[in-house]
């Protein structure tokens, strides 16, 4: 396998041995540049992370952990959590990367897919020289949550999240509307009508997805609308992560079933530790997905 390297044993990772798996998956480490360290505030900090700093700083690099604002509520609920969680030991700042309300973000381009035309990414993430991933893999019946999934879902600013969840076009619960029209008069597209019961109704092939009229609703009567597959919101969440390697050099650390794995390569990372553990392939959508495009 192309550079694919295994540690056993997370907790007993030293410096040496942490340098050594990061120059072999080929992070670039020039004194004085950023990395942009994902993880996840809200899980408890992976024993090797601390090493995973020591070993940064001690190569120059100006290194800080980021994680963005979750998809509802107060954006700075992450950053609450970083230090319950032991982030603040690790020894690198921890940054909220889509700012404190989750819409300091970064629109890109998305290239060789089928989805998206763009990616919204949290700004500090997209300012580093480099994204190092450290992600502690989940698997549960709703998904398994491997590199993909943290790249794509968890770089991505709360726009972003709404986007990857969602069919991109907003609709009317006609309960709340009180017909004021202020909807048809903000949207340029003409994907706000109002119907003959004096109700709004979004026109989708109109629509562009811009989400003025969600925001300038009076009762909130416009909402996302998240009626799309499970396979929707994989293939989209792997869009986002092709988009963002794309644009920043980038490696992978994964802990998993008491070893962790490093790869520079997000799909081969989590490709093979869903084959070790028999993910079945409704939760692998994704990964399939990016390996079809790069297939072409
Ligand atoms: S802005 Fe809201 S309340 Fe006003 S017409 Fe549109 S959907 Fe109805
Ligand atoms: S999301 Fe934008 S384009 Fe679509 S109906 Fe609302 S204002 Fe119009």
């Amino acid at each position: 396998m192309d550079n694919m390297q295994l540690f056993s044993a997370p907790g007993n990772l030293d410096v040496d041995g942490a340098l050594k798996l990061l120059e072999t998956v080929g992070l670039p480490m020039e004194s004085g540049s950023v990395i942009a360290v994902k993880v996840d505030f809200t899980k408890p900090c992976p024993p090797c992370l601390p090493v995973i700093c020591d070993a940064l700083r001690e190569k120059g690099c100006l290194a800080f952990l980021a994680d963005t604002a979750p998809c509802y509520g107060d954006a700075l609920k992450s950053l609450w959590f970083a230090p319950a969680n032991g982030y603040d030991r690790a020894g690198a700042p921890c940054v909220l990367a889509d700012g404190v309300k989750g819409t300091d973000y970064e629109l890109i381009p998305a290239k060789g897919v089928k989805l998206l035309r763009s990616a919204k990414f949290g700004r500090a993430i997209l300012d580093a020289d480099a994204i190092l991933s450290v992600t502690e893999l989940m698997v549960d019946e709703s998904g398994y949550y491997g590199v993909i999934y943290d790249l794509g879902f968890g770089c991505a600013s709360r726009a972003g999240k709404t986007e990857v969840q969602t069919s991109g076009k907003p609709v009317v619960d006609q309960s709340k509307c009180i017909g004021c029209k202020q909807c048809t008069t903000v949207c340029e597209h003409g994907g706000a009508r109002m119907e003959e019961n004096g109700k709004a109704t979004i026109f989708p092939p109109k629509c562009s997805g811009c989400s003025r009229c969600m925001r300038i609703c009076p009762t909130g009567a416009i909402h996302p609308n998240f009626d799309v597959t499970d396979a929707s919101v994989q293939s989209k969440i792997a869009e986002y992560a092709k988009a963002l390697c794309d644009m920043r050099p980038h490696a992978h650390l994964m802990m998993a079933a008491g070893t962790i794995y490093a790869c520079a390569d997000p799909v081969q990372l989590d490709k093979v530790c869903a084959e070790a553990l028999g993910i079945p392939s409704s939760l692998t959508v994704g990964i399939e997905h990016l390996i079809s495009l790069r297939e072409g």
